[in-house]
Formats: structure tokens, C-alpha cells, sequence
């Protein structure tokens, strides 16, 4: 066997999956139905979330629906990698909370043979794109958007509407400050 087929045979490769969308779509529970499955393969799996997302628990992720996952809270990307050394397979939900280093921390991880699976809102309540996703949208290998349901007439909502009146583009909360709503049912309005 020559040595590049030795390589080819023997070297795990590792990959970026990223699942995004509008709140409420259903990322933190696809993203608990990931890990749980690598758990039944047996894969040694960690997941992380942003110190900013207290919202529900310090130690586990949780959808809307109440489906939870153990967690770790970090302070920033580089953390992700420093702690997630044992594990083959790396979760981190609401990724628009990290800066921009997450995509290099991505890329390191996913270097090293292991996969990451990324969760986090692909646009603002603007509707403006939410750095890092698009960076990390960019070099995933898997990508996939969700859709909730609007709330205003039942079509397949892309976007997140904020109910409450504040101008900063982060303002952590659930359905006190925001809805899901379609294209046509968003509204944006100047500040
Ligand atoms: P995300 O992480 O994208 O904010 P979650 O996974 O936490 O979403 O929650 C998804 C769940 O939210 C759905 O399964 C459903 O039970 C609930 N839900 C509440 N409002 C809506 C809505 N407008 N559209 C879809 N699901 C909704
Ligand atoms: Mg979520």
C-alpha cells in the first residue's frame, strides 16, 4: 500500500454542521437530537453555550419545548477548544453570541478529525445576517435552516420578530420579547 492510501485509510476526517434559523425553529432541539444519537453510538460528546444564556439553566441546554441537554457554559470560543480535548463530537448552541473566533475555533476542532455541530440565529430581529453564522456558514459542510411557524398567519417563519421595544441587537429573552413571523409578517422598524 502506498503512503497516501495509508493516509486516506487510517485518518479520521472531521466536519462542521450547522444548523440555523429564526427563534423558535426548532435549532436547540435538533441539536439535542444530534448529540443524543452520537451518545447512542457511543461517541464521547460535550456541549457548550454562551455565558450571556442563562435563560432557562446554567448547566444544560433547553428548547422551547422543554427538551434539555447537559451543558457547559464558556466565556468565549476559545474556551470551546480548550475544554472539549476528551470529546469526539462538539456541540455549541446560540453560536450568535460568540465572536468571530468562533469560526477559527470551528475550523481547529473540525481539523482534528471530530465533529462539530453548530446551533445558533442566522439573522437579528433586522433580519440582518447574525456574525459568526454567516462566516461559519460558509465553511460547514452540512448545513440546515429551520422554520418555525409564524405566529400571525401560520406560514413557515424565517425571521424573529422582537414584540418589545429595545434597539440593542442583543437582548436575551424567549417569548417575552420575541415571535416567530414569515417574511410578509416581519416588520422592522427604524430606531
Ligand atoms: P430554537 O432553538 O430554534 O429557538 P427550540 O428548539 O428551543 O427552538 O424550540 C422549538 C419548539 O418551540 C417547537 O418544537 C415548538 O414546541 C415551540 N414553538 C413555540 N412557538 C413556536 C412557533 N411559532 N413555531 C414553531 N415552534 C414553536
Ligand atoms: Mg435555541
Amino acid at each position: 500500500m502506498n503512503e497516501n492510501l495509508q493516509i486516506r485509510t487510517y485518518k479520521k476526517t472531521g466536519h462542521i454542521e450547522i444548523i440555523c434559523g429564526s427563534m423558535f425553529s426548532g435549532k436547540t432541539e435538533e441539536l439535542i437530537r444530534r448529540i443524543r444519537r452520537a451518545e447512542i453510538a457511543k461517541q464521547r460528546v460535550k456541549v457548550f453555550k454562551p455565558k450571556i444564556d442563562n435563560r432557562y439553566s446554567e448547566f444544560s441546554i433547553v428548547s422551547h419545548n422543554e427538551r434539555s441537554f447537559p451543558s457547559e457554559i464558556v466565556d468565549n470560543a476559545e474556551e470551546i477548544l480548550e475544554k472539549s480535548f476528551d470529546a469526539e463530537v462538539i456541540g455549541i448552541d446560540e453560536a450568535q453570541f460568540f465572536d468571530n473566533n468562533l469560526v477559527e475555533v470551528c475550523q481547529q476542532i473540525a481539523d482534528s478529525g471530530k465533529r462539530v455541530i453548530v446551533a445558533g440565529l442566522d439573522q437579528d430581529y433586522k433580519a440582518m445576517p447574525f456574525e459568526p453564522m454567516p462566516q461559519l456558514l460558509a465553511i460547514a459542510e452540512y448545513i440546515t435552516k429551520t422554520l418555525a411557524v409564524c405566529v400571525i398567519c401560520g406560514a413557515p417563519a424565517n425571521r424573529t420578530q422582537r414584540v418589545t421595544e429595545n434597539p440593542d441587537r442583543v437582548l436575551v429573552g424567549g417569548e417575552n420579547h420575541y415571535e416567530a413571523r414569515c417574511r410578509l409578517h416581519h416588520i422592522v422598524k427604524e430606531s
